[in-house]
């Protein structure tokens, strides 16, 4: 067997697939709303016996090692790894790729770094000020180890020797994970110095980077550096907080999103654990994506400026089609020195309770916005607010929701829904332009005709019937047309199956392309929801005559095709004469046996 082979099978796909989005028994199988596709009934499926997935909505489909790539982003390499470290079953063959390799090392010194800074903080005496200064931004203990918070020294080079003489990790490696610079005279030193560091984690929980805040004021730093873009760090990917909260994001199936490290912490602090941070302002599709798997609503409260507008009307973007809402936490009631949300947790946390819990839709903070900036009862103030959200209001995608909006903007503006759509499609006429086109898929259509779709339900019912063992040979002596069906039975056979039908054990060792094929057929939701009221032996017996029957209505067809030829030329020979009859022959026959 081989290794792979070996890790699959000590893997159980339920219970990975089950630490990651909520499962539900049913049937036979296990169902879900798809992590790959949004939608609000389930249509995605996990069977255990077969150790497949597959979703009818979407049709993504795998197996375990499929699901961590897709699902994980993992390569097939580092699946592979991860099964094997779960497993403990230890690869040899497996050749990794110099590139895994360097991935790998880069992760060994991101994770030694945050040790590093992390013992520094909390148990040395360099960390002092790093501590008292923590201590007075009302930081826990328990949240300094929850986010793994560091202090990085002020000297050049206590990380290098950290890394490079004890550990030693090459100087190369360590300047590829962004900790390290090289100077002028080709000299290396430390990136962050006199620093609080916040370990940055990507969604599987490895440290990926660093957010360092200067510790003491310094009119030549930067008040916060981060680590540049790595092979391992992207900063459009990741959002501070995910990993360490996630339970609490899954369980609220809401996410707030904020700017700073401090602003998730405090609020983290203060309950509101719920929350994310982004690098920078706009939330991006990599990001949204990563949400769309646990949330189905994402609050912004980022600045209420025009660079926060812009920032929201990026999301709206990006969040788009997906079937989240998009909410705001409007911070504009508040007094100036409040609007910094680690601010308003400190002195009020009851208030940030207040504001998260009030949130308003994104549309309408957008509407407010503008009102506040324009006046709605002079002409120029109409046209710069119906310039501002008239395209925004007539793109929404529910058609209620949209209709309510542009209603409520009109109401605003004073003027008829008519003249308002006029201007929204002027308006959105010259975006569109500009804009290139959406790409759209084409729905698949569901392939296959009547004899298609009875083989199928046959093949289900296989696993419905008594009498397996007897049944199964019936089934092979039907000349089944659909792809794989024969070679599925006749493995099936091989078993020696008894009277009950043990999935596991007949599909043991079969390929995984005919296992999908047969999951298509047994997990069929078509299928598995008439199952309550239905008598399989009935079914079966209704089911395999009508397919004899249209079995034989296609040699009907094909026999009156050659028949038809016959019969339209002027002139036959003798043989043609004895084809022709015989062909009518068989077609009385098979016409006899139809009825
Ligand atoms: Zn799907």
């Amino acid at each position: 067997m081989s290794q792979i082979q070996q890790i699959k099978d000590a893997t159980d796909i339920v219970q990975l697939v089950g630490e990651r989005i909520k499962l539900i028994r049913s049937g036979g199988s296990y169902k879900a709303l798809c992590p790959f596709h949004s939608e609000k009934t389930p249509s995605f499926f996990v069977s255990e016996q077969l150790q497949r997935y597959r979703c009818f909505g979407c049709d993504e489909t795998g197996d375990v090692l499929d699901f961590l790539q897709k699902y994980d982003g993992m390569t097939f390499a580092e699946a592979l790894q991860y099964l094997s470290e779960r497993t403990g079953i230890k690869l040899q063959e497996f050749q990794r790729s110099p590139e895994d390799d360097l991935r790998e090392r880069l992760l060994e010194v991101l994770h030694l770094a945050k040790e590093y800074y992390h013992y520094l903080l909390v148990s040395h005496q360099v960390g002092k000020k790093a501590r008292a200064y923590l201590k007075d931004r009302k930081i826990s203990t328990a949240s300094i180890e929850l986010f793994q918070l560091g202090y990085a020294p002020p000297g050049w080079d206590g990380l290098i020797k950290y890394l490079h003489q004890k550990k030693k990790y090459s100087l190369e490696d360590i300047q590829k994970t962004g900790l390290i610079l090289r100077g002028a005279g080709g000299k290396y030193y430390d990136r962050f110095r006199g620093r609080l560091m916040f370990p940055l984690k990507d969604h599987r929980g490895r440290v990926v980077g660093f957010s360092g805040r200067l510790l003491e004021a310094d009119p030549k730093e930067a008040k916060y550096i981060n680590t540049p873009e790595t092979m391992v760090y992207h900063k459009s990917q990741l959002l501070y907080g995910l990993k360490e909260l996630f339970a609490e994001i899954k369980k609220k199936e809401e996410v707030i999103v904020v700017e700073g490290e401090f602003d998730v912490i405090s609020s983290a602090q203060a309950h509101i654990n719920q929350i994310v941070a982004i690098k920078g302002s706009a939330l991006t599709r990599e990001q949204v994506k990563l949400l769309a798997r646990s949330v189905k609503k994402i609050i912004l409260s980022l600045d209420a400026d025009e660079a926060g507008a812009a920032a929201m009307r990026r999301a709206i973007e990006v969040v788009g089609d997906t079937d989240m809402e998009l909410r705001v936490i409007d911070l504009s009631s508040l007094e100036k020195g409040q609007k910094d949300v680690d601010e308003l947790v400190r002195t009020n946390p009851e208030e940030w309770r207040k504001l998260a819990e009030t949130s308003v839709s994104v549309y309408e903070f957008l509407l407010n916005l503008s009102l506040r900036h324009h006046d709605p009862t002079t002409p120029e103030g109409k046209r710069a607010i119906v310039k501002a959200v008239g395209p925004i209001f007539g793109q929404i995608p529910h058609a209620v929701e949209r209709d309510f909006y542009l209603k409520k903007l009109a109401e605003t503006l004073a003027v008829s829904l008519d003249v308002l759509m006029q201007d929204v499609e002027r308006i959105s006429r010259g975006a569109a332009a500009n804009r290139p086109a959406a790409e759209t898929a084409p729905a698949e259509e569901i392939s296959g005709g009547r004899r298609e779709k009875l083989e199928k339900y046959a093949l289900f019912l296989l696993f419905s019937v008594k009498e397996f063992a007897q049944k199964l040979a019936v089934l092979q002596e039907i000349p089944l047309k659909s792809t794989g069906f024969l070679q599925i039975l006749e493995a099936f056979a091989a078993k020696k199956p008894q009277d009950k039908a043990d999935l596991r054990i007949l599909t043991a060792g079969l390929g995984e392309d005919l296992k999908q094929i047969l999951f298509d057929a047994v997990y069929a939701p078509q299928f598995q929801n008439m199952q309550k009221t239905f008598q399989p032996e009935k079914e079966w017996s209704q089911t395999l005559s009508a397919l004899k029957k249209e079995i034989a209505r296609e040699k009907i067809e094909v026999l009156q095709a050659a028949i038809a030829s016959l019969e339209q030329k002027a002139k036959r020979t003798e043989k043609e004469e004895t084809a022709l009859s015989g062909l009518l022959r068989k077609v009385v026959e098979l016409q006899r046996q139809l009825h």
